[in-house]
């Protein structure tokens, strides 16, 4: 008899759940963690993502405190306080889902796990020999970084950002998408000079589009000195200074303290063992799977980043149920990628659930657009400049509501609800019947009545 039911390679949030479901419908589970149980949303991505999010939006809020009548004193911001603090929580939450797997009889090995068989992985730090009948790969996804760039080990990535000893003065961020735009705001809103090199013309390509011009508009507003149409050539460190430089394509050179590389992530496969059970993967090293999260080989599944799919946390957790409903509990069960909603938290942040124009455009041709741009009523007092974009994306054919896109304070928290309505098929007559909550910004959603007409 194999050792375990199911050996689970990866403790990420997708890899844990998986875990505890099939031990809590009664398998035998084991799970192995490289680096701290948890995996990137918890201890190096969402969670203190959010919470550095949060450490830099005081900066403004203080501000706009004095447009509420408050009189500030000195104010200063502690680095390595926050720091501090912030990993204690991640120390929390990292126990938290160590209990939670212990609780439900699953085997914890925190040393990393590779493929050395079929049913059979090997512990690299203990040498130990494992088999099981079953395994599921969960190792997520680890940034990139090109490596014919000259000079970029003198880089760090999302991975070593937590881990700054001190604020830099000056920090230069490569890329444009999710990583690179929450992280210009964040140093932005600490007070560090920053600046974004993304090599096209507006920030987070496959949006909509006004939801990009809008959060490229904000980067901008907040201070973030964004370059375009330009990408890093090579980068140089003064040893005695420490200063770094960088030299981009458009012929400039940037100086800085910090270089942060953001420009995609691959799936974590590297030494992994695939090879020796003939796993499939796609050309950027995907783990190849069918709807259940089923790979080429009998008996093994891959969830979550790894398999490149839709990386999101909620995702690779539902992927993880899914597949222990399916696989220890007899019910058949696939992951449903429709309408997930999704946030960026830039400043402002940015939420989405469904189609952006184009793409719903490209795909039912007849689209109606309804738009809102405005400035919140806090704002009025405080000073804050930025404005707020809602927008609905309404398929002609049948009024059904196939996008909508928000860009401004606490979208992430409306478009979660706003995604129920979108994943019941809600149409604009549904929308237009819903009373209006007044005063709030989220109730320009059920009272735009004018159809978008473009100029
Ligand atoms: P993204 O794929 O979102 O963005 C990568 C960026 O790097 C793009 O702007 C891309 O440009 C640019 N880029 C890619 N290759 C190069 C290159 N060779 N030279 C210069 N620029 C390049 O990756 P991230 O690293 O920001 O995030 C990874 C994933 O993590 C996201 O896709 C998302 O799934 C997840 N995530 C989700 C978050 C959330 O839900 N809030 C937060 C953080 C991450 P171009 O646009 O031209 O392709």
């Amino acid at each position: 008899m194999s050792d375990y039911d199911l050996f689970v390679i990866g403790a990420g949030s997708g890899g844990v759940r998986a875990a505890r479901r099939a031990a809590m419908a009664g398998a035998r589970v084991a799970i192995a963690e490289e680096y701290r149980i948890g995996g990137t949303c918890v201890i190096r991505g969402c969670v203190p993502k959010k919470l550095m999010v949060y450490a830099s939006e005081y900066t403004d809020q203080i501000e706009h405190a004095r447009g509420f009548g408050w009189t500030i004193g000195d104010v200063s911001f502690d680095f390595p306080t926050f720091m501090r603090r912030l990993h204690d929580e991640v120390d929390r939450l990292s126990g938290i889902y160590l209990r939670n797997l212990s609780n439900t009889g699953v085997q914890a090995y925190e040393e990393r796990a590779e493929i050395v068989g079929p049913g059979k992985v090997k512990l690299t730090q203990s040498g130990k020999e494992i088999t099981a009948d079953k395994i599921l790969i969960a190792t997520g996804g680890t940034p990139w970084r090109p490596s014919d760039l000259p000079g970029v080990e003198h880089t760090i990535t999302s991975n070593e950002v937590f881990h700054l000893k001190e604020l830099p003065k000056r920090i230069v961020i490569a890329g444009g998408g999710y990583i690179a735009v929450e992280f210009a705001g964040v140093f932005a809103g600490l007070g560090v000079e920053t600046t974004l090199v993304y090599r096209g013309d507006t920030v987070l390509r496959g949006f909509d589009a006004d939801v990009r011009t809008h959060v490229h508009e904000g980067l901008i507003q907040k201070g973030v000195h964004v370059v375009t149409q330009s990408v890093f050539e090579k980068i140089e460190k003064n040893e005695a200074s420490g200063e770094l430089s960088v030299d981009l394509t458009n012929g400039s050179t940037l100086k800085a303290d910090v270089i942060m590389m953001a420009v995609g992530r691959r799936p974590a496969i590297e030494g992994l063992g695939l090879e020796a059970v003939g796993i499939e993967t796609s050309k950027n090293g995907a783990i190849i799977v069918d709807e259940y999260s089923r790979t080429n080989v009998e008996n093994m599944w891959a969830i979550g980043d790894v398999t490149d799919r839709v990386n999101l946390t909620p995702v690779a957790i539902r992927e993880g149920q899914a597949f222990a409903e399916t696989v220890f509990q007899d019910q058949p069960v696939t992951m449903d990628y429709d309408n997930i909603p999704s946030a960026v938290f830039s400043q402002p942040p940015v939420g989405t659930v469904g189609l952006s124009e184009e793409d719903a455009r490209h795909q039912f041709g007849g689209i109606d657009i309804y738009k809102a741009e405005f400035r919140p009523m806090k704002n009025a007092l405080s000073g804050e400049e930025s404005r707020v974009l809602m927008k609905l994306v309404v398929r002609q054919s049948d009024e059904v509501v196939v996008g909508c896109h928000i860009v401004g304070p606490d979208s992430p928290e409306i478009i979660q609800a706003v995604g129920i309505a979108v994943k019941m098929g809600a149409t604009k007559p549904d929308f237009d019947r819903t009373c209006a909550l007044h005063p709030s910004m989220a109730e320009e959603l059920v009272t735009m009545r004018e159809k978008f007409v473009a100029p």
